[in-house]
Parts: structure tokens; C-alpha cells; sequence
């Protein structure tokens, strides 16, 4: 073979060799457009019901001060320990990709000044939220929570409207099936004597524990409580209950909000080893759990009261409340529910061309449409008028305009009733017009 063309091959050898595709990171997930549309579903929902619960929306940063998740989330947490994504920045900043909202959310309330503004404070938020866990179905290492906090009001009856709300949502949304699950963590005087009370206990059944929960007894003993380990559920089944320790005011306090909810006729579920995880909660703490088919419950969202935070991170002392959902799981039980949303596409009038001439008349033609309100669709393929019609028709459209190498000479489109085959022709310029003629019409 001669050497040129051999060389040429070789060079044709070498392009054919497929470098190997870029992976998506472990633990992190693409939503593609279908899934989209019960994602909008979801927020948009969820929206509409925080606004007419007077929320407003705030948007905090994906990167924090790694100290503000151990101050605020607590340094012997789960999330704290061994679940963040932290670095150090070229200017030797300790940052930390939010693994939960609220501290960001505290942070933004003290740093704006909103102590200042008419209590209590309103607001929601959504976005990413990032933990290193191990990936699993429901549980990803990059994941969106919709969330909504109250600050500046400790009555009994906001902890209740929080918990409305949450419920509200899910109703809304169609995930009936679900149960509040609620219990009272006390303040930090009655809870610390409950601990050391929950510690002896512990002590004593030490053996028959696993290991994180033995490392954890002297740390934070209340999460032996909702350790998901066989051996320990055992333990803990026979644990003494905060219920039984809070102090007056606690008491009174959770006495309150179940009133309010029995009031609004929302149906919980007393839960003496509901904990939350994180080191800012206080009293009222509770979770949405839905019933799956396994015969198991799974948590869709949790929140709970948060008294002690906003001082925590340098604040005036400011009583919080508030809640989060995670949208993959909601979206996920919807699926699952084989819910039918109504997202069939409409466009008004489908924009039908021929040749290159007519398709540069439609990108202008479909441009007007839309600055009128007009929803068109289009297609800028090469396809033929027939497969195009077929589009026309998926997209149910009333109305093909078609552009094909006459009319785009003279400046016409064809306007196509698609029920009835019928066609006339109009000049360019009052296309829009007619259109709109039509569809009143
Ligand atoms: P948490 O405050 O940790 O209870 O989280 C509140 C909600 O966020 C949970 O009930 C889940 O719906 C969701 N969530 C938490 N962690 C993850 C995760 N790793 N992946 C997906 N969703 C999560």
C-alpha cells in the first residue's frame, strides 16, 4: 500500500478511537425534561401555597463558612462529621456546600437585619443541598429541598401553622397518604437532664449496642434513640421518654401546639423517639412520613422549632420554626402514584416550511407569534410538510401556517385548519391577525 495513503488511514484510525464518556458524579442526578414538569408541578404548588401563606422567597448561597454548620448544625452531628462537602479556598476560606438550609437561612435573618423588620419573619426558599451519604434509592449526594421558616413568634400556634402548611402541600400535591409524626424535645434545661437520664439507661445496655451508637452515648445520646440498627431499636423500645421530662413551660408549650392541630383536625402520630438529627432543634420536632409498599414509612420532609439558633450564630434571641421536603422523594412517591399531570403541550398554531427561504421567513413569523401571546410551535428540520402536519397534530394545534418555496416568494403563509383540511392563503403582514381572528373565533 503506499505510504500516504496508509498514513491516511492510520489518522482515520486514530479520530475513529472513542475517548471514554465523562461520568456524572457519584451520589448526583440529572433531571431531564420529562421529569422537569412534575418538578415544576411540585414547586410551583408549593409556591402558590407559601405566598398565600405570606412567605417570602429568599435565596441563600450554595457556599457557607464551614462554620456555620458546626456552630449551628453541631459539630457531633451526622451531617457535621462526616456528611459535608468542605474545602479550603485559594484564600484560605473554610467553606462548606450547604448540607440543610436553616443555617443559612439563620445566617441571612442576622446578617440583614431582619430582627428589625415587622416579626415574625416569613420566608421560604428552595435549591440544592449537598451531603456526602451513601447513595442509595431515595438518597442521593446532591439533592433539593423546598423549605419554609418563621422567625421571631414562639406561640404554640405558629409551631401548628408550620405544620398545616406542610400538610397543606402534600395535599395539594395528592400524597394523602401521610402521617405528622411529632414529639417535643424540651429546651436546653430540660433536655440536658433528660440526657444524662437517657445516658444511664444507655450505659447500663451498652453491650447490646452497635458501634456508632457506643461512640455516640457520651456526644449526643439523644440519636441512640433513632438509630435504624436492629439490636438498638430493641434498646431503645424501653428508654425513658423526654415527654416525660420536659419542664413546665415545655410541657405546656407542646400541650398547646397538639391542641391547635387537633383544632384544624390534623391527625398525628406521638413519637417519643423522633430526635431530628441536628444539634439546633428544640421542642416541637416532627416529620411527614408516607406509608410505602413494603409495608415501611419513609420520611418525605421534617423540621421543627429551633429556639436557640439564631443566638447560637451571634443573633439576638429570636424563636424560630420551620419545615423541608425533599423534592426528589416527592417527586419520586408522585411517580410511583402514577400521577397524570395535565402538561400535555398545546400550541395554538404549528408553523409548517419548505426550503431555506421559507425557513428563514418562519424564525420571524414564529418571533410575532409569540410577542402576541400566540403559543407556536415549530419545527427547523428539513423534515417533509407531511411529517411536519403530524407534528401539528401532536402538539394540537387549531392551526398549521405553512411556508413552502411559492408563498415564501410572495410573501403569504397558508393557514391550515387542522380539524377540517381547510386552507387559505393571507399576506405575511396580517398573518397575526388572522391567526388571532381565528382562534377567537
Ligand atoms: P432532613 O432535614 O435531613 O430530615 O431532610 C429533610 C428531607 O430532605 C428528608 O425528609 C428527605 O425528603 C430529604 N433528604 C434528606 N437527605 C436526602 C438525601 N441525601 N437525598 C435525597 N433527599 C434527602
Amino acid at each position: 500500500m503506499p505510504r500516504v495513503k496508509k498514513q491516511q488511514q492510520e489518522v482515520k484510525k486514530k479520530r475513529r478511537k472513542k475517548t471514554s464518556p465523562i461520568q456524572i458524579v457519584k451520589g448526583m442526578k440529572d433531571i431531564l425534561p420529562p421529569e422537569q414538569l412534575l418538578w415544576d408541578y411540585v414547586l410551583e404548588n408549593s409556591r402558590k401555597l407559601c405566598k398565600d401563606f405570606g412567605f417570602g422567597r429568599i435565596e441563600t448561597p450554595i457556599l457557607e463558612r464551614t462554620e456555620l454548620f458546626q456552630r449551628g448544625v453541631g459539630d457531633n452531628t451526622d451531617i457535621v462529621e462526616k456528611e459535608m462537602f468542605s474545602f479550603e479556598t485559594q484564600g484560605k476560606d473554610k467553606l462548606s456546600m450547604r448540607p440543610e438550609g436553616t443555617a443559612g437561612l439563620a445566617r441571612a435573618y442576622i446578617e440583614n437585619g431582619m430582627s428589625r423588620w415587622s416579626q415574625p419573619v416569613k420566608l421560604y426558599y428552595e435549591g440544592p443541598m449537598f451531603r456526602y451519604e451513601k447513595p442509595q434509592a431515595g438518597r442521593y449526594r446532591q439533592f433539593h429541598q423546598f423549605g419554609f421558616e418563621i422567625f421571631g413568634d414562639d406561640d404554640a400556634a405558629i409551631d401548628a401553622q408550620v405544620i398545616y402548611l406542610a400538610w397543606k402541600i402534600f395535599q395539594k400535591l395528592g400524597i394523602k397518604d401521610i402521617n405528622i409524626q411529632i414529639n417535643s424535645i424540651g429546651c436546653v434545661e430540660c433536655r440536658s437532664a433528660y440526657k444524662k437520664l437517657l445516658r444511664d439507661y444507655y450505659e447500663m445496655k451498652i453491650n447490646k449496642l452497635c458501634m456508632d451508637c457506643k461512640r455516640r452515648l457520651d456526644s449526643n445520646p439523644l440519636r441512640l434513640l433513632d438509630c435504624k440498627e436492629e439490636k438498638c431499636m430493641q434498646v431503645a423500645t424501653s428508654a425513658p421518654q423526654i415527654i416525660d421530662h420536659l419542664c413546665v413551660p415545655c410541657h405546656d408549650h407542646f400541650k398547646n401546639v397538639l391542641e391547635f392541630l387537633d383544632e384544624i383536625e390534623i391527625t398525628y402520630v406521638l413519637n417519643s423517639r423522633l430526635v431530628r438529627g441536628l444539634d439546633y432543634y428544640s421542642r416541637t420536632v416532627f416529620e411527614v412520613w408516607e406509608n410505602n409498599s413494603e409495608g415501611g414509612q419513609s420520611s418525605l420532609g421534617g423540621g421543627g422549632r429551633y429556639d436557640g439558633l439564631v443566638e447560637m450564630l451571634g443573633g439576638e434571641e429570636t424563636p424560630a420554626v420551620g419545615f423541608s421536603f425533599g423534592v426528589e422523594r416527592v417527586a419520586e412517591s408522585l411517580l410511583r402514584k402514577g400521577i397524570q399531570l395535565n402538561h400535555s403541550v398545546k400550541k395554538e398554531v404549528f408553523l409548517v416550511q419548505l426550503g431555506d427561504k421559507a425557513r428563514k421567513k418562519i424564525l420571524r413569523l414564529f418571533d410575532k407569534l409569540i410577542d402576541s401571546n400566540i403559543t407556536a410551535g415549530e419545527s427547523l428540520g428539513r423534515g417533509s410538510i407531511k411529517s411536519q402536519l403530524r407534528m401539528a397534530n401532536k402538539f394540537n394545534s387549531r392551526f398549521a401556517l405553512i411556508i413552502g418555496q411559492k408563498e415564501a416568494l410572495d410573501d403569504t403563509v397558508i393557514i391550515r385548519d387542522m380539524e377540517s383540511g381547510m386552507q387559505e392563503v393571507v399576506v405575511m403582514d396580517s398573518v397575526v391577525k388572522e391567526v388571532k381572528k381565528r382562534l377567537k373565533g
